[in-house]
């Protein structure tokens, strides 16, 4: 229990792999294409090879425990036997994959972002009469694995605050039951777990708590207290480092600071050092090279910020503010980027290498009194900020769209894509590399687009979409086709099980040079007499969903994102697009953490959306769709948004969602059809949740879709969906 802490470590690395290995081993699992043991050799090789390079790569501290075959808290919950019993299975990693994806005619769990990342996790269940038990089988054959190859590990686990703040209560808890009521129990099977890793001669254990950077509930800093008071004592226990990030600790701070943990993780980059002389005594782990954006840190800030807290505080070791499990691997292989904006890069390994080096710069320098700057540097004042004059009211915009659309009652639609089949990515690629021209890919993408309008004419949907064949993804194809952007090859991040996005890399001013998806939707619209919704993705998400300069506040790059939005909606009016529909499923994911800085972002958020938005005339019908919302929460601001029809993902979290939104005095089409499971819902299945949404929602409002993009499902599985999701609206229709 004595042993120091490592010079130098970071919190977590990415778990993918450099070329997506692990989303193919799982996606060929899935598919029954080959075998656990497949599988497992894959999982294996990346676990070696990730250790090795960090050993490699002079790093002390080698985290274990941070590979995942799907998520992490998913793993806890696992770890802890919190498996709801609908989804036990004989098959262990059959049980793992029913929680995370569903099962035969069972839903999976809820999954969420994980903070204000665009990571998501698995949402455990938790009830009064959850039995916990301790299965540490994941966590010691990761400390194995490792000593096989000759080195020490410290593994990396969600602990029991974070854990329980992040649950759910089971659907049958009673009133007033929270996840957090059961921490005792919890505790006491982390404290079995220490007693184990002790046993194995594990030295070190990271015990995660990133919710206590956000405001929570007043009963958190007890819980703190009575968690790591309670495992802080025991006899047989490795050293404790409980890991804050994404935000300062606050008021955690000093009751972290008064349990006998030997270390506290600190996020320096996003946080600040305030109030780090209470943990004087003890070590900190200190997050000066940030695992959230993908610049190079700025060694002399960070040395002496490390120098500073050295000096007010304990024994000071050099760590990475997060996990880099939000970064990609390796910026070395991205040759194609501008060799100037190259080397103002770090993905995962060059932070690794920056952390190394941080550690040796500190150890050189062991002097004391040295110059202390914490202050978030200056930043311009912003001049781009815009209000909009706003639309018509939404009662004379909603007729005049009544008159223009003439829509049936239940309007069916859908959020955009449909599937992305292997064929159109591999023309993508084909056309990246140059072995097929311009001409040959574009002549693709429209059989594709006739395709999907051919398939909607025929399934009797009422609002089509051309179905974004051209687009590799949301964010990544607008930044493609604005100034402004890079984007990478490789840069994958893991969003989501075994789904990756490459975030693009906003390093400058944001223009658009030409309009970007008229022409599809041009395209799209002539070979239909039904409206086509023309598709763009909203400011917001743009930025929230790619890696951003830092050296202009937030809102001013929404804005000059918000400017090429505009532009384009106007284009598409003028194109004869008479809906258009402005995506923003990230608006809640940058929501600041702490309360006190919601409002303001939430009002330029809003703003930014409107910006983009109201140059539109009242007969072009506007469209937003979110997912993940949580929409209680940032209720007023959707509403703000002031799209005349809002679709929401809500297949999860349906009961919750209804209540808060149901009362939107505009279009509302909540979720009918879960796309991110293989799960086909049945006519009957949809009508009922249908019947369900219109007690809430006046008929004439009611739009019928499904919660997202059908791109990551097959064809097979969205035409049988569609059809029930169709046949569902007209058996409504001919009741009301
Ligand atoms: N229009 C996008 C699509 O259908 C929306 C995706 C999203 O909300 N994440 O793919
Ligand atoms: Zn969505």
């Amino acid at each position: 229990m004595t042993s120091s802490f490592p010079a130098s470590t970071v919190l977590g690395y990415p778990r993918i792999g450099p070329d997506r290995e692990l989303k193919r081993a799982l996606e060929s699992y899935w598919e029954g294409r080959s075998s656990r043991a497949d599988l497992e050799e894959t999982a294996r090789r990346l676990r070696e090879d990730t250790w090795r390079r960090l050993a490699a790569l002079g790093l002390e501290g080698l985290p274990s425990n941070t590979f995942s075959y799907y998520d992490q808290v998913l793993d806890t919950a696992v770890l802890l036997g919190a498996v709801p019993g609908r989804y036990r299975h004989d098959d262990d990693l059959a049980t793992y994959f029913a929680m995370a994806r569903g099962a035969e005619g069972i839903a999976p769990l809820r999954m969420t972002k994980w903070f204000d990342t665009n990571y998501h996790y698995i949402v455990p269940e938790i009830g009064p009469d959850t039995v916990f038990s301790l299965d540490a089988a994941k966590p010691l054959a990761e400390v194995r694995e490792a000593r096989a190859l000759g080195l020490e590990t410290r593994p990396v686990l969600v602990g029991p605050v974070t854990f329980l703040l992040l649950s759910q209560a089971t659907p049958d808890s009673p009133d007033g039951f929270a996840p957090l009521d059961r921490l005792d129990d919890v505790v006491e099977v982390y404290a079995r777990l220490l007693a184990e890793l002790a046993a194995e001669g594990v030295g070190w254990v990271q015990l995660d708590e990133p919710a206590l950077v956000a405001d929570r509930t007043a009963a958190d800093p007890a819980a703190v207290e009575a968690a790591y008071g309670r495992l802080g004592r025991l006899e047989n226990r490795p050293s404790l480092l409980v890991a804050s990030y994404f935000g300062d600790l606050g008021d955690a701070l000093p009751v972290l600071a008064g349990t006998p943990v030997e270390a506290v993780g600190l996020d320096l980059v996003r946080g600040t050092a305030h109030g780090v002389d209470a943990l004087a005594g003890k070590t900190v782990v200190a997050g000066v090279v940030s695992g959230r954006d993908v610049w190079r840190a700025d060694r002399d800030r960070a040395l002496a910020t490390l120098r500073a807290v050295r000096e007010r505080a304990g024994r000071v070791v050099v760590s990475t503010s997060c996990s880099l499990l939000h970064v990609p691997y390796d910026v070395e292989r991205e040759t194609g980027l501008d060799p100037a904006l190259r080397r103002r890069l770090a993905f995962a390994e060059q932070k690794v290498a920056e952390v190394v080096e941080l550690a040796a710069l500190l150890a050189a320098t062991p002097g004391r009194h040295l110059p202390e700057h914490f202050a978030a540097q200056e930043r311009p004042h912003t001049s781009r900020v815009r209000t909009a004059e706003g639309r018509a009211p939404y009662a004379v915009r909603a007729a005049a769209q009544a008159e223009h659309l003439k829509l049936p009652l239940l309007p069916v639609t859908t959020i955009g894509s449909f599937p992305q089949t292997g064929e159109l990515r591999r023309a993508r690629a084909a056309l990246a590399a140059g072995e097929i021209g311009e001409a040959a890919y574009e002549s693709m993408v429209r059989a594709e687009i006739e395709q999907v309008i051919a398939l909607q004419e025929r399934l009797g949907l009422d609002v089509l979409v051309h179905g974004e064949p051209e687009r590799n993804d949301m964010v990544q194809y607008f930044a493609e086709h604005l100034d402004g952007f890079a984007v990478t090859r490789h840069g994958w991040v893991q969003s989501y099980g075994s789904r990756c996005t490459r975030p693009p890399i906003l390093h400058g001013d944001v223009r658009r040079p030409e309009p970007i998806t008229v022409r599809w939707a041009r395209y799209a619209q002539s070979l239909t007499s039904k409206p086509v919704k023309g598709m763009l993705t909203g400011p917001v998400t743009i930025v929230a969903w790619s890696f951003v300069r830092d050296d202009l506040p937030l809102r001013e790059v929404v804005f000059q994102v918000a400017d090429a939005v505009r532009e384009e909606v106007g284009d598409l009016e003028e194109a004869g697009i008479r809906v258009i529909q402005v995506d923003e499923p990230a608006l809640r994911e940058l929501v600041p953490l702490r309360r006190a800085e919601q409002a303001a972002y939430l009002e330029w958020a809003v703003a930014a959306y409107r910006w983009a938005t109201s140059g539109a005339s009242e007969n072009t019908q506007i469209h937003t769709h979110l997912c993940y919302s949580d929409a209680d929460e940032i209720l007023a601001a959707i509403d703000a948004l002031d799209a005349d029809v809002t679709s929401i993902e809500s297949a999860r979290s349906r009961g919750r969602l209804l209540g808060a939104v149901g009362a939107f005095p505009r279009g509302l089409g909540p979720g009918v059809y879960d796309i991110h499971s293989p799960r086909v819902p049945g006519a009957d299945e949809v009508e009922r949740l249908l019947t369900e949404a219109l007690r809430t929602v006046p008929t004439e409002r009611l739009w019928v879709n499904p919660d997202c993009g059908l791109k990551t499902r097959s064809y097979e599985q969205v035409e049988a969906a569609l059809a029930n999701v169709v046949e569902a609206a007209a058996r409504l229709r001919e009741r009301y």
